[in-house]
């Protein structure tokens, strides 16, 4: 088989934690519990590799509100600068929340709906207190970069060619892992009704975005996703 024609799909389903989702979460996406049966159907397909990550903080993390001191420590409407602790001239402003995802609390858990039994591997993110990490591999500090997951080298050591993509949020979490995945150089999928976003517009926004890298927005019973059924090694 020619390289060009090499397949080889991983299942990327982010954040289906606990405080993402309604009605207890800290910060409940509009929604988000509802992708479950999508994450379910995606989980029972022969992918290569099936992998959940998780938003995993610190009690002292950079991106919660109440770490910050007021006027600018409004959950969801304040928007701090923050440096690369390496390189304080590369510079970054972002969005406060209120606190999410603490290690080792109930909140961080993956919520009960999801078939976690058919999971291949978990990954934790955002451990780092100094800086936001929205995509599973990486946060977003180039010059340099201060902290990798590890998982782009896990799926490139294990010849994975293919992304696909669920989970939560649109426009932040999946976005990122989404344009970074692109970046490294996978395929990426986008399942349409397996992600859940926290602006309408933002949505927008990041489907366009992601569509721009490369990715392609697909359904989980679209026609694309026979691909997964199918592939052998
Ligand atoms: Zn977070």
């Amino acid at each position: 088989m020619a390289s060009e024609d090499a397949f080889k799909p991983a299942l990327l389903i982010i954040d289906t934690q606990n405080d993402f989702c309604g009605p207890d979460g800290s910060m409940g996406i509009p929604q988000g519990r509802s992708i479950a049966p999508v994450v379910n159907k995606l989980l029972d397909l022969p992918f290569f590799l099936r992998v959940a990550t998780k938003d995993w903080h610190p009690r002292d993390h950079i991106s919660f509100a109440s770490n910050h001191s007021a006027p600018d420590n409004k959950p969801y409407d304040s928007f701090v600068t923050i440096a690369n602790p390496l390189n304080g001239s590369e510079k970054q402003t972002t969005r406060l929340w209120p606190d999410h995802c603490i290690q080792d609390t109930p909140g961080a858990d993956i919520i009960a709906e999801i078939d976690q039994g058919k999971l291949d591997m978990v990954v934790e993110k955002g451990q780092d207190p100094r800086v936001e990490m929205y995509s599973v591999f990486g946060d977003p500090f180039r010059n340099p970069q201060v902290t990798r997951s590890g998982l782009a080298e896990t799926l490139k050591i294990n010849g994975v060619t293919d992304c696909y993509v669920c989970g939560l949020a649109t426009d932040y979490c999946v976005k990122s892992s989404v344009l970074d995945a692109a970046g490294e150089g996978f395929k990426v999928w986008v399942i349409k009704d397996g992600v859940k976003g926290v602006d309408t517009q933002g949505c927008e926004q990041a489907f366009a975005e992601m569509e721009k890298a490369g990715a392609e927005a697909i359904q989980s019973d679209g026609m694309e996703i026979e691909r997964v059924k199918h592939w052998k090694t």
